[in-house]
């Protein structure tokens, strides 16, 4: 039996001690980042290791969006991580977007390369210079492509998922006869997009589009998903880019009309990528460490039997095993934490730090009982289950937790848009971000600089959603040609 005494010296030996969110959530995020198993720092400066924990939420990220990317009738290819220069080189807004932040491989199997190879930054140029081959005939589309794939960008400030040198990511490549069906899909990935991020990571996001100055290099336009955070920042959380005919005018890539015209096809492409791990952790984590909407989670549920001393105790190990195996049946991930060496309070400040959404908790008296202790991540709840009630339970309750999510941080969210009306309210709201900002724009690029210059919020998109009606510009005081949301981002 653990005494008092050892408890304490597990606590202070505890090892996975985080800062509090509300005192500095920076170092809050890199502290349930790194202690919570996540990712770890690589020896490549602005690389990141994603650690088991943090691939497998990859992984199930993937696996769902995949699905939805494949159910509205895209298909997976895989195209070269090295762009020839000269690709690049061939859409002149693309290149500028891109150039300060590419990596260049010179020399390669010991000599100078004729020309130099770009690894890619997103792959517009390689995947295009492929359409330019495969698209002869309006037969040959809607060309409806899907990549998942790693991209490197040199950045001068990472941090760990929100801005990586290298990270993964989906990015689509589609292309189209009508500028129309182009914009159809544009839009229709974006809702795919906000559908994902809303009922499997729990999060809400504003769907929008962005200025022209902060739009894709190259792009006709783009449109964004912009999520909320708990310190009040924006997270892009996707984009969707309507390509218009750039990259088609650049590649060639042609087809045959119905009438036998040779046309440039109508293009788009879309991403979304590790940084929306970032996403989940800034808007579900709290005091206790990261929380995992359950659809989502790596690990749905953790079971901890309760042993009265340091020996495993048979019966309770068999009641934790039939409970693990009932749960697998319904397809509900569980694993049992049956470690010796470490206390039950150990063991339940670690599963909360890892954010998985439930506890199941058996000891003697449970036993005695028949029953089990089911305890909320998010709540923190507790109750007492019989064992034969035990999986209908916790299928009900991760529901509940993933709606639950879902709802406070919607209302977090809108709780947290305010109007401005003027350059002072703006820039007032923006010195410890309130939240968004929604106000205004004449539409002018330089007004919209001199706006982020002084306040080091940007647009971050004109919002479909309609917030009010804003007739003066909040940067200008000129009439507005917009209404757009303000925040400062990640
Ligand atoms: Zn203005």
């Amino acid at each position: 039996m653990k005494t008092k005494t050892d408890e304490r010296a597990t606590a202070e030996k505890f090892p996975r001690h985080i800062a509090a969110q509300s005192e500095d959530f920076n170092q809050w995020y890199t502290d349930v980042v790194t202690k919570g198993d996540l990712a770890d720092y690589s020896p490549i400066k602005g690389c990141m290791v994603i650690k088991p924990y943090g691939y497998a939420l990859w992984e199930n990220i993937q696996r769902v969006l995949d699905g939805m990317i494949k159910e509205t009738g895209h298909q997976n290819a895989y195209f070269p991580l090295f762009i020839p220069e000269s690709f690049l080189k061939k859409e002149k807004e693309h290149v500028e977007g891109f150039s300060p932040e590419l990596a260049v491989v010179t020399i390669a199997g010991g000599k100078e390369l004729e020309e130099p190879l770009v690894v890619r930054p997103t792959s517009e140029t390689i995947i295009y210079s492929m359409f330019a081959k495969w698209v002869h005939s309006y037969r040959d589309l809607p060309l409806l492509i899907n990549q998942w794939a790693n991209v490197v960008r040199w950045e001068k400030r990472t941090r760990l998922f929100l801005r990586t040198t290298e990270f993964l990511w989906q990015e689509g490549h589609t292309a189209h006869t009508t500028f129309d069906e182009a914009q159809g899909e544009t839009l229709k990935m974006l809702g795919i997009y906000k559908k994902f991020a809303e009922e499997f990571l729990a999060l809400p996001v504003i769907d929008g589009q962005k200025s022209e100055s902060e739009k894709f290099a190259g792009a006709y336009a783009t449109y964004s998903l912009e999520a909320m955070m708990k310190d009040n920042k924006a997270l892009q959380s996707a984009t969707s880019h309507n390509l218009g005919q750039n990259f088609a005018k650049a590649f060639g890539i042609t087809f045959l009309d119905r009438d036998n015209l040779e046309q440039h096809v109508w293009q788009t492409s879309w991403g979304l990528s590790t940084r929306i791990i970032g996403a989940i952790i800034m808007t579900h984590g709290d005091e206790r460490g990261l929380i995992m909407p359950p659809r989502i989670a790596p690990l749905q549920v953790v079971i901890v039997p309760i042993f009265s001393d340091e020996q495993k105790n048979v019966a309770i190990l068999d009641a934790a095993q039939e409970i693990a195996r009932d749960l697998a049946a319904r397809d509900i991930s569980a694993q049992i934490d049956d470690r010796t060496q470490e206390t039950p309070g150990f063991k339940f400040n670690e599963w909360e730090l890892k954010g998985v959404p439930m506890r199941i908790e058996i000891g003697a008296r449970d036993m005695a009982q028949h029953a089990v202790t089911l305890v909320r991540r998010d709540t923190g709840k507790k109750e007492s289950v019989a064992h034969n009630k035990v999986v209908a339970e916790v299928v009900a309750l991760l529901q509940d937790i993933q709606r639950n999510l879902f709802t406070a941080a919607k209302e977090r969210m809108e709780q947290h848009i305010f109007p401005v009306q003027s350059f002072a309210e703006l820039k007032e709201s923006m010195a410890e971000p309130k939240g968004f900002a929604v106000g205004g724009w004449c539409g002018s690029a330089v007004c919209e600089a001199a706006m982020k210059e002084k306040t080091g919020a940007t647009i971050r998109n004109i919002p479909f959603h309609h917030y009010g009606t804003f007739t003066h510009c909040v940067g200008c005081g000129k009439k507005a040609a917009h209404t757009a949301i303000f925040a400062k981002a990640y």
